[in-house]
């Protein structure tokens, strides 16, 4: 590891391409060397040479297999001890390593080196026959598992036994002999699962975990790994082999994990687990009951302190918090590897800010580091709290055990990983995975799953970090919790619980629920969180408004941080129940007084939206999107219609009675007037027929009256001392002549309104821009416009000629699945296409107004690819839903950076 220094040299000293050639492990090895930290002496294979070995077949590559051994010289020289010496034996680990740290990947084989005959020397060496024998059937456990496939369970039963017959219950409790017979059967397991012995040549055995850990890179775990976290199949995996130290050599050892802050709330100060006397697996694993990293403070203060004293040198090394492992042999305290710790989201964010305060990053870095994926899940569901409150007081609590990954799930208890990607998957439901602990096989499971239960574990195990990498809520080591895997149930006291029943556990809180609970919007006043994203706000050029209808959806957008509502779409007020006979009799009507009188009835319900709105968006922009659906959309539904007059019918053919039979003549005679005019209406294509600006030019007293309320709203609000800043959207343009048009009659009712109120209103007129006609003549739509907003969900239906409505329920999918397109163009906006598209509207349209305030309204304002692209386009503002107001923040502070 002391050649670190050579290696950044021949890279360029890319700190990058050292990681991607030794691995993350690797390179942190050979770091923490160079920085002084206690590691024991080892060298690394690289990843081109496990590229290499893939590539040529299983073959390794020219003459690594004697540098391997040449280094192994090395570690001998430097540690005094000799590989395979019957006399002082060398023991090494042999552990994958790659750039980024997965899970996924069978990884570890410890003890390398023991043999009958070693063994021998070890326990001349050691006086403890009872360690060295623990120590070689570990080997033999793991190098069958990891070299040989050789499954766990025929070993452990084998302890079990072992165990049962000496009348124990701890495996510390076994004897030296016990270890010693046991490590016998082991070799018979071995042989019988692999028709070969356990190989007595340390050498054998260091070339064959070598070239297990190259295979474990395409290994089934490691490449569903990879598919699901995002990284490069073509990277390879390092190899690690390091001097053995042990934490299991008394009871002045130990062996832990620790992070350099808590990994699920970001709070500072060291968090961990530690076993006394104990190898590092036996933490990870969660099969001893860990003792907390505090407790290490009175237990072994003088290595409680130097582990301190690393963490802070490496934190301020690495610059991020750091997840370490640790063993103390003998009183001296060993770091065996550190890296970037997992964290959740809020810790994500909490760490980025803490650091910025601390004088550790900048203020651009903290914003860096946060995804907008992490901001999104303080979007994320929590349990309803009085729901909760109910429950507890209900006794709804089954258990309680560690809050290792925050949000709430609710879902079906699932035992197997398998059964749960089955039932969720392939099935839609939603589950819960309960185990009593969680291993790398387990991982598609507990990605199908809403949530993660384990029985076993602590908050560094397995099922807590990768839970916390893909932001699942889990709740670990429910010690309550007896899990019988055989019979498909767990009891807790004497009540049990079969696989299929509902279940709702609090990652926030560590508690478990019978039944399902009640979930609701979460809280998005985080401190940290309101400090980073106004950071962002800093670094952003692009504005974030919010696309709300009503006025509560506008408080909650601006509450999230949006400079104003980039789109309303008025025709949704128009369904309510109380306004939707005015719109219907305004498109029955066949005189102008009819309509008027229609559109009056209109008016005031239209008039206090707009109030509302404005009230709430107080000194911020508004944009008031026209009338935008075709007609039909308000009339009733035409096979309801016919089944209405059809009954109608009948009961006059039934009707005695004269004044009965009338009445229902003029219901019918009312109810076939409207079935005519919603067939007149009904379109082949009404995406393309009579809808937006259209509908305006056809109808100028409907659009007429939106924009008399508009103002009348906007002067009565600015009396109230609100400041109000409207903006007019007309939809759908595909020609100058119809924006124009519809501008002189709109900007007339406007300028009336305003003088019959005696207040001027500073508005702008402006229209969408979806459809790609519009686009490729924008500098002559300019000309009438002040504003674009690009509607893309329009415009990439329109571009590319698929409907929105029905594709991604169609053949879409199937499209992306055999990769004819990227992405789904209705989530992230198509670069190439549409882009273009956007681009070219927006150069002409500046071309003629270089004002022109230019945004985006389709719903890929919300998505951070295409936020990237709309900052790149030189677009004002992006506008999105209000939940997605602060990921867009962020994204807009990403697409700056
Ligand atoms: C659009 O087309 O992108 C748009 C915002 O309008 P709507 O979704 O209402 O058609
Ligand atoms: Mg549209």
């Amino acid at each position: 590891f002391d050649e670190l220094d050579q290696a950044m040299a021949n890279v360029g000293n890319d700190w990058d391409a050292v990681r991607g050639l030794f691995g993350g492990k690797g390179a942190n090895l050979a770091d923490m060397q160079r920085l002084g930290v206690p590691v024991p002496p080892g060298f690394t294979v690289t990843t081109e040479a496990c590229n290499a070995y893939l590539e040529g077949g299983g073959v390794f590559p020219d003459d690594m297999w004697d540098q391997e051994l040449r280094a192994l010289l090395a570690i001998e020289k430097n540690t005094g001890k000799i590989f395979g010496d019957s006399e002082n034996p060398l023991l090494v680990s042999c552990r994958s390593g790659a750039k980024f740290s997965m899970p996924g990947m069978m990884d570890t084989v410890l003890n390398i080196g023991l043999t009958d005959e070693t063994a021998q020397g070890m326990i001349r060496l050691t006086q403890d026959p009872r360690f060295v024998y623990d120590a070689y059937r570990r080997l033999i456990q793991m190098f069958g598992a990891v070299v040989m496939g050789v499954p766990d369970e025929p070993f452990e039963s084998a302890i079990d036994r072992a165990k049962q017959k000496a009348g124990v219950s701890a495996d510390t409790e076994l004897t030296a002999e016990q270890w010693h017979l046991l490590t016998e059967q082991f070799k018979t397991i071995f042989h019988s699962h692999t028709q070969i012995d356990f190989p007595q040549d340390p050498v054998e055995q260091l070339k064959m975990s070598t070239e297990a850990v190259f295979k474990s890179w395409n290994g089934r775990r490691a490449v569903d790994y990879r598919n699901a976290a995002g990284i490069a199949h073509d990277l390879g995996t390092a190899v690690n082999i390091v001097t053995m130290v042990f934490g299991n050599m008394g009871d002045d050892c130990a062996t832990g994990v620790a992070m350099t802050r808590n990994g699920a709330t970001g709070e500072p100060g060291l968090e961990g687990d530690y076993l006394i006397n104990a190898q590092g697996e036996d933490v990870v694993a969660g099969i001893r009951m860990t003792r907390n990293i505090d407790q290490l403070a009175t237990e072994m203060p003088e290595s409680y302190r130097q582990l301190q004293e690393i963490a802070r040198i490496l934190e301020n090394h690495y610059r991020d918090m750091q997840d370490m492992e640790f063993t103390i042999e003998k009183g001296k305290l060993w770091m065996l590897q550190t890296r970037d710790g997992k964290r959740t989201a809020q810790a994500a964010v909490r760490i980025a800010v803490d650091m910025v305060e601390e004088g550790r990053i900048t203020k651009e870095e903290a914003v860096a580091r946060v995804s907008p994926g992490q901001v999104d899940f303080f979007l994320h569901p929590q349990f309803d709290n009085q729901a909760v409150a109910e429950a507890r007081a209900g006794g709804k609590v089954l258990a309680r055990g560690l809050n290792v990954s925050p949000g709430a799930a609710v879902g079906k208890v699932v035992f197997e990983a398998d059964l749960a990607a089955t039932w969720a998957r392939e099935q839609g439901r939603q589950v819960l995975l309960v185990r009593p602990e969680t291993k790398p096989d387990d991982v598609h499971g507990m990605l199908a799953a809403n949530g993660i239960l384990t029985s076993r574990g602590g908050r560094t195990s397995h099922a807590a970090l990768v839970a916390r990498q893909f932001g699942k809520p889990a709740v670990v080591g429910v010690s309550d919790l007896q899990i019988n895997l055989v019979k498909r149930c767990m009891t807790v006291g004497d009540l049990t619980i079969q696989e299929g029943d509902w279940l709702s556990l609090d990652g926030n809180t560590g508690e478990v629920f019978i039944g399902q609970i009640k979930t609701m919007e979460p809280d998005i006043k985080d401190p940290w969180l309101i400090k980073l994203l106004e950071w962002a706000d800093r670094i952003r050029s692009l504005d974030v408004m919010a696309n709300a209808d009503y006025p509560v959806d506008a408080g909650r957008a601006r509450e999230y941080g949006a400079q104003g509502i980039g789109l309303c779409r008025t025709e949704h007020m128009f369904f309510e129940s109380e306004r939707l006979p005015h719109v219907q009799k305004m498109i029955m009507a066949t005189l102008p007084f009819d309509r008027r009188e229609a559109l009056a009835a209109l008016l005031p319900f239209q008039r206090e939206d707009f109030a509302g709105l404005f009230r709430v968006m107080d000194g911020l922009p508004v944009i008031i999107r026209l009338i935008d659906p075709p007609l039909h959309e308000f009339m009733p539904d035409l096979v309801e219609l016919i089944n209405e007059l059809a009954d109608l019918k009948m009961r006059v053919n039934h009707a005695t009675n004269m004044a009965d039979i009338d009445s229902l003549l003029q219901q019918i005679r009312g109810k076939e007037r409207i079935r005519q005019r919603t067939v007149q209406l009904q379109e082949q294509n009404p995406m393309l027929g009579l809808r937006g600006v259209r509908l305006g030019i056809q109808i100028p007293e409907l659009t007429g009256m939106q924009v008399r309320a508009l103002f009348e709203a906007a002067c009565e609000v600015t009396r109230e001392g609100i400041r109000v800043f409207p903006k007019i959207m007309i939809p759908l343009t595909t020609h100058a002549n119809e924006l124009k048009r519809q501008r002189e009659v709109l900007e007339e009712t406007a300028k009336k309104v305003m003088a019959e109120q005696g207040i001027t209103i500073d508005y702008k007129f402006g229209t969408m821009i979806e459809l790609p006609r519009a686009a490729l003549t924008a500098d002559r739509i300019a000309a009438h416009a002040e504003f674009f907003s690009f509607g893309t969900n329009d415009l990439t239906q329109t571009t590319f000629g698929i409907s929105r409505d029905d594709a991604e329920s169609g053949f879409l999918m199937s499209y992306l699945n055999q990769d004819i397109l990227p992405d789904n163009p209705f989530a992230t906006l198509d670069r190439d296409g549409v882009g273009e598209l956007m681009r070219i509207g927006v150069t002409k349209g500046r071309s003629v107004r270089p004002d022109l305030e230019c945004g985006i309204c389709g719903e890929h304002g919300g998505d951070p690819e295409s936020i990237a692209l709309c900052h790149e386009l030189g677009l004002d503002y992006v506008s999105c839903s209000p939940f997605r107001v602060p990921v867009a923040r962020l994204a807009a502070a990403h697409a700056a950076l």
